[in-house]
């Protein structure tokens, strides 16, 4: 039987991934998305196909359709897309969250929902496994989003305790790829897009703090193993790669990559920014035999010819800003809507 799913967030930078991956293996794809950040261009290839369809829908509302699988991927996922709107972002978390489980309660159907490495803040252990339980703040501006994220895994453990909702929850760690949104201010991107135009690249702090980098292809493997595990298994479970590199490692790579002029310009680190993060994945190998296998020069040269045609074909030179600068003027929607 073909499997009727949602992707919600679907024409997001990992649901746009999602939906092609989905639709290769024959399901019957529902994306759904208020396209806050995501794109119809993400999604333009599979339009046309007949088993794909588009509802522009903002998952706060609730949402009565006939499926067998949810994939919940809708947040903005950006510090400058989910601190633009930050009751919104905690609404996306909250009340996104009981709709859709009780969408999966209604229909029985099984849900999985995109949780992050920030449920665990700026971490006290290192590397992070599943059971430490982090170090987040309440009030501060990544709270919408970290807190947000936390509550919707505490939603979801409560609809599977209380009413059996068959949950999968997947804690994904920095991942980048071709479709991120190039006025995102995420480090991949930022550090691409300047480094393209031969713009100084954006330092934050002295660059000494750490992020682990997975690309895309090898995210959306996790998440479809995840998916079709066990049905005793909820994760939690980290999903990313575990290569660690400092963000002025990354800059140097960039900027090597590319061949470009630019140089390097040092600004205050943001607000409650972690100083470190690693997954530690032996739960995902040991219950999915997930293994990211892209390095990160390979996931970074299909990035930059991604972003390098997008810089071509559209002109979207504007917006490229830092978190310190983006609050007054930025503009989700700005390039590509
Ligand atoms: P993205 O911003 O590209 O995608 C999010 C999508 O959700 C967009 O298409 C947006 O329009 C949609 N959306 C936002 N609010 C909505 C609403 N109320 N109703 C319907 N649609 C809505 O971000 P992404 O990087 O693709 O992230 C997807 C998911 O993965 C998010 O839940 C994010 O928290 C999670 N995640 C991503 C990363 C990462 O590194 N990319 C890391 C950890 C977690
Ligand atoms: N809901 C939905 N689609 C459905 C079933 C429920 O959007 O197919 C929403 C509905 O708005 C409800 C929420 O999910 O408020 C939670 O549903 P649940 O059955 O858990 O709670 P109740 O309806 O009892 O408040
Ligand atoms: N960062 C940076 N320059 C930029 C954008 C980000 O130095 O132009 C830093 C940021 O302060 C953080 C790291 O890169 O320490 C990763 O930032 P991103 O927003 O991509 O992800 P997150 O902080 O959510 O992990």
């Amino acid at each position: 039987m073909q499997k009727r799913t949602i992707v919600t967030g679907g024409a997001g930078f990992l649901g746009s991934h999602l939906c092609e991956r989905l639709l290769k293996e024959k399901h019957d794809v529902l994306c759904v998305d208020n396209f806050y950040t995501g794109t119809k261009r993400n999604i333009r290839s599979m339009i046309g196909n007949p088993f794909f369809e588009v509802m522009r829908h903002d998952i706060t509302f609730p949402l009565y359709v006939e499926v067998d699988q949810i994939f919940n991927l809708a947040c903005p996922a950006s510090p400058i897309h989910y601190q633009t709107d930050p009751v919104q972002t905690t609404k996306v978390n909250v009340h996104g969250s009981i709709n859709l489980l009780g969408l999966a309660k209604r229909l029985g159907a099984r849900i999985l929902q995109a949780s992050t490495s920030e449920v665990y803040g700026d971490p006290a252990v290192h590397p992070q496994p599943e059971h430490y339980s982090g170090c987040v703040t309440p009030i501060g501006p990544r709270a919408c989003y970290d807190e947000g994220k936390r509550c919707a895994e505490t939603l979801f453990f409560d609809y599977y305790r209380q009413h059996r909702v068959d949950i999968k929850v997947a804690r994904i760690f920095n991942t980048y790829g071709p479709r991120m949104h190039p006025n995102d201010g995420r480090v991949v991107s930022n550090f691409i897009v300047q480094a393209l135009h031969n713009r100084p690249i954006t330092l934050y702090g002295s660059g000494a703090q750490t992020r682990s980098f997975c690309y895309v292809d090898d995210l959306i493997d996790g998440l479809v193993r995840l998916m079709n595990s066990a049905s005793d298994f909820t994760g939690p479970v980290n999903l990313g790669n575990a290569s660690e590199f400092t963000i002025l490692e990354l800059a140097d790579l960039i900027v090597a990559m590319t061949g470009s002029r630019s140089k390097y310009v040092f600004k205050p680190l943001p607000m409650n920014d972690p100083k470190r993060r690693q997954p530690d994945l032996t739960l995902a190998k040991e219950k999915l035999g997930y293994a990211p296998k892209v390095s990160i020069e390979e996931g970074l040269r299909k990035t930059i010819t991604y972003f390098d045609e997008l810089l071509r074909t559209n002109g979207v030179t504007a917006g490229i800003v830092g978190v310190a600068e983006a609050e007054p003027t930025y503009n989700p929607h700005i390039a590509l809507n």
